[in-house]
């Protein structure tokens, strides 16, 4: 154990009752002539002791001095690193340490934290950043002490830090040591006890500060938290967005500026209780920080509105976030009490400085537009802002009758119709389960050719809840059981009872029988549902009269549902036909432009012999892809003259506009929504709006590109005639590998070349 002296507690000249003398001198002196005080205290130490001499009373009187002076000084600092090195340079007047340590009680690490150091080597500091030697026994004895090279059998520590000697002065405030002080000589014998003295009175005018400095920064800290949500408040927003738009123009770097406001809070107020809503406020405050980065603020701006402020993001990453953000919400249960969960939503803007506003203010009102435009068009909803939702211009596209309408009323037709074929999976869903089949299939059969066709396919042991409506392939071993089950004659519009069948092969396959439920109409079986049975089928091996007819009635009402469904891809095609020829009256260069590209990727795909099913999805796809092209003013889309470059920003981002449509479009009328985000993007990427290149363009997007421009090229244009399709095709040819894919290019070309064009 290291030996050490204790000078203190005992005081000499200064002790406890000359420090509060000190105190209350040092209230008035403010406002009090300074000079006439202190003339009056080196009096006054005269007296006290007649028998200094000179040189003590000139340093008594240095340090009194000192001590009517550092307060005044420390409390005039707003910043607590800047009062202890204040305190640090004002201590080393009277006392001649050479290094310095200062270090402050930590509430949430329970640890002293070095925060102060001076004369120490970086490999000494990150010494004493692990430990401050000494400090624990200032901590525990909360009095000085001087603790002498000397007097310890263990010199290691003193020769690690080139020490003789080390004074540790605690100070301690509400009761317990909060900061240590530590000075350092290098020769011995430097401090004496009077040192010691004036450093722990000086100490003490320094505790007042540090109490008043911490109950500032609680204050402060208060003064920027929303206390609802824990949350940045709206003060901070205001203050923070400055700080980060100063910061992107001087790093000329991109910020993103996220204004959210929960759809029809009032509502869930009433209904709920606004306590509830405060509870639905509080897990905001923990939801959207979730979702968000650590480098983004994330701000209560009022109310049920809020803003996240994104350092380095474009309006595409922005656009990303928010999608996120409102997806997450969407899917957030918010619970109302111990049984009751709700789920809300949220509508969001988007604005981006410097690529459309150049101030905070700017900024904060653009994104509060395209909020207030993500309400109009339906909320749940972000949306980035544009021009065109400046309200003149509003007006102006509304008097060409084209305009952001269109999108809504189209988004909003997708949504009011339900999807027959996710209906007849949760009912398939409830059924299945009890009877161990592995998968089951339901298809129809044209009375007439006795032709097969499969409409749905799902595989029933794993949960496909989300894929519900996505057409699987049918496996070899599924397609081989299934020809089995034909060729045997059970698939057929004669078959009107339910039948057990067995496969031969059955031990190779994860199913060894097949349930043939028939579908009967005007007494023929259109159509069955297909069983493939493990094991088990005790139920069914049985009849139960109960389930078949459950069965029965699910296969009627699938079929029905099937009717629908076949009904809503028509009116959607019909529908979205409808606008696409609204807008296309309205822009003349593009009149039949989607028909033509439907037709052509139609023929191509054919030639490309890709799947039927990836055909037809991108035959619809066509009268979708350009839906976005309906944001865009006239004024740019018929411009005879170059665009400039804000006009070229606002075209490039319609991909984006007809992804977000093609979102909303129900299942039942299946699109590439990949294809119509990156049919802008070139093989080289140098496209948009992601800038991919090569493979990583989806390959239906590279086939899009090419078809589309294609029939762009091809068709007049206010700046140009229409090239003939032999011009077309030599541009199309130069631009492989810079704009299209190469090898898609040849068969492109050579597709154009063998006339199989069916519309020109
Ligand atoms: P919209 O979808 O158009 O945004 O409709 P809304 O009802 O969400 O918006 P509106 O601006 O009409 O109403 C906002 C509501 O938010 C009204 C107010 O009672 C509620 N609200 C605001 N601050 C608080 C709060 O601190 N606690 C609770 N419980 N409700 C709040
Ligand atoms: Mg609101
Ligand atoms: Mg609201």
């Amino acid at each position: 154990m290291e030996v050490f002296f204790i000078l203190f507690p005992k005081f000499g000249t200064i002790g406890n009752d000359e420090g509060a003398q000190c105190v209350k001198l040092q209230d008035i002196v403010s406002m009090t002539d300074h000079v006439f005080l202190q003339s009056e205290i080196e009096k006054c130490i005269l007296q006290l002791s007649p028998d200094l001499s000179v040189q003590t009373l000139q340093k008594k009187v240095k340090s009194v001095n000192l001590l009517l002076k550092a307060p005044l000084y420390l409390a005039s600092s707003q910043d607590r690193t800047l009062v202890i090195e204040m305190f640090a340079s004002f201590a080393r007047k009277i006392i001649p340490y050479r290094k310095i340590t200062f270090s402050l009680w930590n509430d949430s690490a329970e640890t002293l934290e070095l925060l102060f150091n001076h004369g120490f080597t970086s490999q000494q500091v990150s010494l004493l950043k692990a430990r401050v030697p000494f400090s624990h026994w200032g901590a525990e004895f909360a009095k000085p002490l001087l603790i002498k090279k000397s007097s310890v059998s263990n010199h290691s520590i003193f020769q690690t830090l080139g020490i003789e000697e080390a004074a540790v002065i605690p100070a301690t405030w509400q009761g317990k040591v909060q900061a240590i002080w530590q000075l350092f000589a290098t020769r011995p014998n430097t401090f004496t006890m009077e040192d010691l003295q004036l450093f722990w009175t000086l100490t003490m005018q320094c505790e007042i500060i540090f109490q008043h400095l911490s109950k500032r920064e609680q204050i402060q800290k208060q003064a920027i938290i929303d206390a609802l949500t824990g949350l940045y408040n709206r003060r901070y927003f205001d203050r923070q967005l400055k700080v980060e738009i100063d910061r992107a123009h001087r790093q000329k770097s991109t910020l993103s500026l996220l204004m959210i406001d929960i759809d029809n809070f009032k509502k869930f107020n009433d209904l709920y209780s606004h306590q509830a809503g405060d509870n639905a406020l509080r897990e905001m405050g923990r939801l959207l920080p979730e979702n968000a980065r650590t480098v983004d603020t994330v701000c209560r701006y009022g109310g049920e509105e809020f803003t996240i402020i994104l350092p380095n993001t474009d309006h595409i990453k922005a656009f990303l976030i928010g999608e996120r953000l409102r997806k997450a919400m969407e899917e957030h249960p918010f619970s109302i009490n111990h049984s009751k969960t709700v789920n809300m939503t949220l509508s969001l803007g988007i604005a981006s400085y410097p690529e459309v506003a150049n101030s905070d203010n700017d900024l904060v009102r653009k994104a509060d537009m395209a909020m207030y435009e993500a309400k109009r068009l339906g909320k749940n909803k972000v949306v980035l802002y544009s021009p065109q939702l400046e309200g003149a211009k509003e007006q102006e596209e509304l008097d060409k009758g084209i305009n952001l309408n269109s999108i809504d009323f189209f988004m909003e037709a997708m949504r009011s119709l339900a999807d027959a074929r996710k209906l007849m999976h949760s009912l398939l869903n409830i059924l299945l389960p009890n009877l161990n089949t592995e998968q089951s299939l339901y298809m129809e059969i044209d009375r007439e050719t006795q032709q097969i066709t499969l409409l749905t396919n799902q595989p029933t042991n794993h949960s496909h809840a989300d894929d519900c409506c996505l057409h699987l392939p049918l496996s070899p071993k599924l397609q081989e059981s299934l020809s089995h089950l034909q060729t045997r004659g059970y698939l057929s519009t004669e078959i009107k009872q339910q039948l057990m069948v067995s496969i031969p092969n059955g031990p190779t396959y994860p199913w060894n029988h097949v349930y043939c439920h028939p579908c009967q109409c005007d007494h023929a079986s259109n159509a069955f549902l297909l069983l493939f049975l493990g094991g088990e089928y005790t139920l069914l091996r049985e009849g139960s009269t109960q389930l078949s007819k459950h069965l029965d009635e699910a296969v009627e009402l699938i079929s029905q549902g099937l009717k629908v469904q076949q009904q809503q891809r028509s009116f959607y095609r019909l529908a979205a036909r409808k606008l696409i020829t609204l807008s296309e009256t309205h822009l003349p260069y593009y009149q039949h432009h989607s028909n033509r590209v439907s037709s052509l990727l139609a023929g191509f795909t054919k030639q490309l012999e890709l799947a039927s099913d990836v055909t037809r999805t991108l035959a619809d796809t066509a009268y979708f892809y350009d839906l976005g092209l309906m944001s865009i003013s006239n004024d740019i889309l018929l411009k005879n003259t170059p665009l400039t470059y804000s006009e070229r920003e606002i075209c490039q981002r319609h991909p984006l506009i007809s992804w977000e449509i093609a979102r909303f479009s129900p299942k039942s009328i299946e699109l590439d929504k990949s294809a119509i985000l990156h049919h802008h993007e070139a093989y080289d990427g140098s496209g948009y709006p992601h800038q991919l290149s090569g493979s990583s363009i989806p390959i239906t997007a590279r086939i899009l590109a090419l078809v589309d421009s294609y029939t762009a090229m091809t068709s007049p244009r206010p700046y140009r005639k229409a090239k003939n399709s032999e011009q077309a095709i030599k541009e199309i040819s130069t631009l492989a590998g810079i704009r299209f894919d190469p090898i898609l290019t040849d068969e492109f070309c050579r597709f154009v070349k063998n006339g199989v064009i069916i519309c020109s």
